[in-house]
């Protein structure tokens, strides 16, 4: 019988992270992953002579943030050393029609705020007011994610912070009084996170974007999987230990409910802490009923399920500047309105573009370029009763009328040039992650299910002893960030409560 301290399940980037924690503070570790390799959506995969980043289009809080919970002081602390690449835009926005636009924006405070003021004479004072709104956002969640939160205090000390959680972030525009055209382009990123600003939580799209503009987007020089490695690596130097193709088909219970370590590969093995990387949702499929709680499945239930995407990545026979490709991210939209484009995303409502040459101009063999596009997908887009003999034709069809319309709309010629293709649909994700519908972000963090409620009841949600939950399911939301971020939460608390005896 084997017995850890604790048992990770999964190993994307919350369960990486949550393990090197655990291991680094000395107790004995296992990571388990049903893959024959680690990271979850942060990985690459290799076509021919291109090697293609699979999720990362940017990290939003990297190398050079110097806040407590940043990406650079969670792997330093993890003995991870990643070098990152700058991009200098931050993102070029296309809105076609009538009242559309197109428009580059650089990142840096003041480079934010006098390109947005090009681009809409007049806004710089209220676009000026919302970012520095962050500035209370940022002390709010730093004391959210101290020891010392205590909810009735945030209440108090952080009431405009907690009034603001429960508004939209167009809500939030509207009172500061930001233009239209201002508010359109700063509503660019919403498809990063598949819901429209009329019911994004203001703080969580305000503290995505202050992210953004704070540093440049970065990149891992070798894709996320570089990233992932490195916290392998990082958990074995520890004393902690990964084991891959080993996917976990049970959470085993006390009689008296608490987790006392997981099923795997026919084995059992058993844990004092299990960390879960997987929604809670798979969780509960691999419990035995009885030992769940009621709340906690009628919170899996309530909860709305995020969105997918379909992904289709191309390597070119021919570089981005012969092809006249200039940009690095391309936001492409049939509409300004967030809501329409959202309703109307299987028709051009939004998707995004990225060429990571333009970041990384080595990222594939001279005389070559890659191309990602991005087109969000809900829970319930799939065509139901698909037969499999219909599958391929499917997913073609919708990376061929998005490559048309990305020709169209840009000028360039790329269809001539493929010489590689991989495309991914919801379906993709649903079986390489296991999540429901193939959702990769966890749950849509609508304005009812924001970061703060989900901060203020974490302990009163979570109600089994021993189990703890990372990754983009969990309280900070989706995005690499957050996923690091609460796996380091989460390995701290599960030290803490060893550490006590808990
Ligand atoms: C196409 C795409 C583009 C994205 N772009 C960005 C971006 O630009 N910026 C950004 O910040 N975020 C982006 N994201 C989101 C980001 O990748 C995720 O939010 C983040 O990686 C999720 O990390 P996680 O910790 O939840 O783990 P996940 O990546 O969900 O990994 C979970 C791990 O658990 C494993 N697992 C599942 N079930 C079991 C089981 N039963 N037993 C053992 N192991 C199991 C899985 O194999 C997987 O390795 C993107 C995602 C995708 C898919």
């Amino acid at each position: 019988m084997e017995v850890f301290d604790v048992v990770v399940v999964g190993a994307g980037n919350g369960g990486l992270v949550a393990g090197a924690t655990t291991a680094k503070a000395g107790y004995k570790t296992l990571i388990l992953e049903k893959h024959n390799l680690p990271g979850g959506c942060a990985t690459s995969f290799v076509r021919g002579r291109f090697e293609f980043e699979a999720a990362l289009h940017e990290l939003c809080d990297d190398a050079t943030n110097e806040a407590a919970d940043s990406v650079q002081k969670i792997f330093k602390r993890l003995d991870v050393t990643i070098p990152f690449y700058y991009e200098d835009r931050l993102f070029r926005a296309i809105v076609k029609g009538e009242d559309g636009y197109d428009v580059r924006i650089r990142p840096g405070y003041e480079n934010f705020l006098d390109d947005m003021e090009a681009a809409v004479p007049g806004c710089r004072e209220s676009v000026k007011k919302l970012l520095d709104l962050n500035n209370l956002l940022d002390e709010a969640q730093a004391y959210m994610d101290s020891p010392a939160f205590n909810p009735a205090k945030l209440m108090g000390e952080y009431a405009d912070f907690v009034k603001a959680a429960s508004h939209s972030f167009n809500d939030l525009m509207d009172a500061l009084g930001v233009p239209q055209k201002a508010q359109d382009i700063l509503n660019t990123y919403w498809g990063y996170l598949g819901v429209p600003t009329d019911d994004m939580n203001a703080l969580h799209y305000l503290s995505l974007l202050a992210a953004f503009i704070k540093t440049p987007p970065s990149m891992p020089y070798h894709r996320s999987h570089e990233m992932s490695v490195a916290l392998v690596q990082s958990i074995i130097s520890y004393g902690g230990e990964v084991r891959f193709n080993s996917e976990v088909s049970k959470f085993l219970y006390s009689e008296k409910g608490s987790v006392i370590g997981v099923e795997v590969n026919g084995e059992q093995i058993y844990a004092k802490k299990v960390i879960s990387n997987i929604i809670p949702n798979n969780v509960w499929n691999r419990s035995e009923q009885k030992h769940i709680p009621k709340s906690a499945l009628k919170l899996a239930n309530a909860r709305k399920l995020g969105m997918s995407f379909v992904t289709v990545y191309l390597g070119l026979d021919a570089s981005m500047e012969e092809l006249g490709i200039e940009d690095y991210s391309v936001f492409i939209s049939t509409t300004a309105d967030t809501r329409r484009a959202f309703n109307e995303r299987a028709d051009f409502g939004m998707y995004v573009v990225n060429c990571l040459n333009k970041a990384l101009p080595e990222a594939s063999a001279p005389g070559t370029s890659m191309l990602f596009f991005t087109i969000p997908v809900m829970p319930g887009d799939f065509p139901e009763n698909m037969k499999p003999e219909e599958y391929k034709k499917y997913k073609n069809d919708y990376a061929e009328k998005f490559i048309r319309d990305y020709e169209q709309t840009m000028g360039v010629q790329v269809m001539e040039h493929i010489e590689e293709i991989v495309i991914a649909t919801q379906a993709t994700f649903a079986r390489y992650l296991g999540t429901p519908d193939g959702c990769i972000y966890g749950y849509a963090n609508e304005t009812w299910d924001n970061v703060v409620a989900r901060t203020i009841l974490k302990d009163v949600e979570n109600k089994v002893p021993n189990l703890y939950f990372c990754g983009g399911h969990s309280i900070r939301g989706d995005g690499y960030p957050s996923g690091y971020i609460t796996g380091a939460m989460a390995g701290e608390k599960a030290v803490k409560d060893l550490r006590r005896g808990k």
